[in-house]
């Protein structure tokens, strides 16, 4: 098995969901007392939520390829970057070591045409559902992305970053959520994308009236497929 290199603590309440579903998966796969191998980094998120608000994404990045450099240099065959939102410098990240890349939008696309479907909801962070670099990656992948209308998605941002980064799951931050998956889904949304990885933790699957895929599950779920064929 090859050893999954997780760039995590964004937030780390999202982390410890990814930690679960890798090592499941791989007791589903392989049984017995088989679990993930993983080396996990694991950021302090403070520092990195002020530089994402303060525009300052190139120093995020530099910052994310140091902790990408020491990943590979403790044994990491592969980098999992455990975040929908710093995927915006998924590049600078990339170019840093020789590892492959898993991409969270890769992973959550294939899902999509697994079950068949070409338009989707997107929530997620202000930056994921407004900055270009997560829709584009999707729609070159032959799917169109609808996200909320602009105060939605002030809620929507607001909550992860208020509540769910904090680990607060709120019953009426819930209902706001169904409410605006709803307004996708009357949009013309097949499925909606959790693209942000502490969704997970409001939201499950009897909240939408269409499938929901969670981006946290697919992209540990990727891994685990990586680690289990190469
Ligand atoms: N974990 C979230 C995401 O998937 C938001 C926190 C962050 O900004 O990294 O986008």
């Amino acid at each position: 098995m090859k050893t999954i290199g997780l760039l995590g603590g964004m937030s780390w309440e999202s982390t410890v969901t990814y930690y679960q579903v890798l090592n499941q998966t791989v007791k589903q796969r392989l049984g017995g007392l088989h679990s993930a191998q993983v080396l996990l980094y694991s950021v302090d998120f403070e520092p990195f939520e002020q530089l994402q608000h303060q525009g300052r994404w190139a120093e995020a990045g530099k910052l994310l390829a140091a902790t990408a450099i020491c990943l590979e240099k403790g044994g990491a065959d592969c980098l999992v970057l455990c975040t929908n939102t710093m995927h915006k410098v998924a590049d600078a990240i990339a170019q840093a070591t020789d590892l492959p890349f898993i991409h969270i939008a890769d992973a959550t696309a294939q899902a999509i045409h697994q079950q068949g479907l070409t338009t989707v909801g997107l929530l997620g962070t202000r930056f994921t559902m407004e900055d270009r670099f997560y829709v584009d990656r999707l729609t070159a992948q032959e799917l169109t992305v609808l996200t909320p209308e602009a105060a939605d998605r002030t809620t929507v941002h607001q909550i992860i970053y208020d509540e769910l980064c904090r680990g607060i799951v709120k019953g009426s931050s819930r209902d706001q959520y169904r409410q605006i998956i709803q307004s996708l889904v009357e949009q013309g949304s097949e499925g909606v994308i959790l693209g942000c990885t502490e969704i997970g933790l409001l939201v499950k699957p009897e909240d939408s009236a269409v499938p929901l895929f969670d981006t946290t599950e697919l992209h540990a779920i990727a891994a685990v497929d990586w680690a289990l064929q190469t």
